[in-house]
């Protein structure tokens, strides 16, 4: 037995799982197939700082490229919506680098330039087969992001929605200024079909755009390249320097499906739980849960779903809330989006706080107050799109 459990994937959700894990006592080993930790670096550059805080987490300025005042959502005939709540642009390897670093501490035997290719059970255990040869542990916890092969290879259809992936590019773009404004920008509408392009500053001449869309193929590149061009005019630039192009899949809507079972959790991107926040908080979940188990000496489905139970508490309605979102945008009109956009345009949204369940009804409360008639645009989520 090389350790009590693997974990295949030094992701935000790995490390977290490792740590938490080796904190409650397990014997881990992480393993990450990168020659060298955030080398080469995942396109996440930004998050806020409410999320992390459910994380029990705060942002190092070791990582941290620029503050954010909070973000603007914007329509397409560019009404704006404002809501307040501090942010960090990150420079994700040195974010990668931060974590990895921490989860050594705590004892974990993290191994680079190692990759899993297949899980087997023999007995009551289970060998993992990677690049370095076979592996062996009580339990796996399989962390290894949206493109996981480890999950389906054992036959685990871990997205409810998996056609539903957002598919995004983004560019690390120089020009004069362009790093220095303390809003993060979305721009929704039809030019990004189902999710949205974005602005995020990253201080002094830095920042970073991209494009974000659903049901459209793999390849964001043709909404981007539009984007390019619609945000030189928007910001009155002749030309902007491109550093580097970084691509990915975002299970933002997908919802989690089959998990779990004997022996073995998937976990983060891999799990459809997406954003850094919320794949390091179920990250924590699943490695408390499996240091419990191993404890317990027992690996069974049955006890694993404890990791299910908890994260279901805390995530399910948001996840849900979240998916009936992004599908009612998905299939709005420009036109329909900028109405609703009017009935936000300018207003304090500070009120707007607690559960996703409580932001939700607050909203609806508060389109209810202002224009009810608001609230039929909804009906868009019922197209049949
Ligand atoms: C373009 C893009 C931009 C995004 N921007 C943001 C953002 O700004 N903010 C935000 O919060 N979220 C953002 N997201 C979403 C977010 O990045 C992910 O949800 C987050 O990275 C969580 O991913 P993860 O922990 O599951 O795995 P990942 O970050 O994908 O990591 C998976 C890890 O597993 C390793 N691995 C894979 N296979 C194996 C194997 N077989 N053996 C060993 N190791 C393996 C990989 O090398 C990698 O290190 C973005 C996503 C995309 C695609």
């Amino acid at each position: 037995m090389d350790a009590d459990i693997i974990v295949i994937g030094a992701s935000p959700a790995g490390l977290m799982a490792a740590r938490n894990a080796c904190e409650k006592g397990a014997d881990v080993l992480l393993l990450e197939k990168k020659e060298e930790i955030g080398n080469p670096p995942h396109p996440a550059n930004s998050f806020f700082k409410g999320m992390l805080d459910r994380c029990g987490e705060r942002a190092d300025p070791s990582y941290v490229v620029h503050y954010l005042k909070g973000m603007k959502i914007i329509s397409p005939e560019g009404r704006e919506i404002i809501v307040e709540t501090p942010g960090y642009s990150i420079d994700k390897t040195k974010f990668d680098r931060f974590y990895a670093e921490k989860v050594m501490k705590t004892g974990v035997d993290l191994r680079t330039g190692i990759e899993a290719r297949d899980i087997w059970k023999e007995g009551g255990e289970f060998a993992v087969i990677t690049s370095a040869g076979t592996l062996r542990s009580k339990t796996v916890i399989i962390s290894d992001g949206i493109n996981s092969k480890i999950a389906s290879l054992l036959g685990m259809n871990t997205l409810k929605h998996p056609e539903d992936i957002a598919w995004g590019t983004e560019l690390e773009i120089r020009a004069p200024g362009l790093g220095k404004p303390e809003m993060f920008e979305y721009y929704v509408g039809n030019h990004a079909p189902g999710w949205k392009t974005t602005y995020a500053p990253r201080g002094g001449d830095n920042a970073a755009i991209g494009a974000y869309v659903r049901r459209c193929g793999k390849d964001a590149t043709p909404y981007l390249n539009a984007w390019v061009e619609k945000f030189k005019q928007l910001k009155g630039l002749e030309e902007i320097e491109v550093v580097r192009k970084l691509s990915g899949g975002d299970p933002i809507v997908t919802i989690p499906g089959d998990y779990i079972t004997d022996g073995i959790m998937v976990v983060g991107g891999a799990a459809g739980q997406s954003g850094i926040g919320y794949a390091m908080r179920a990250g924590q979940i699943c490695g408390d849960v499996a240091a419990d188990a191993v404890k317990k000496g027992d690996v069974s489905k049955s006890s694993l779903s404890e990791y299910r139970k908890v994260w279901e508490k805390e995530f399910k309605v948001e996840h849900y809330v979240g998916r009936i979102g992004l599908e009612t945008l998905r299939k709005m009109t420009d036109r329909e989006i900028d109405e609703m956009a009017k009935v936000f345009e300018n207003e304090d949204l500070s009120f707007i706080h607690g559960s996703a369940f409580e932001q939700a009804m607050q909203v609806f409360t508060f389109m209810m107050k202002k224009k009810p008639s608001a609230m039929l645009k909804y009906r868009a989520f019922l197209r049949n799109k």
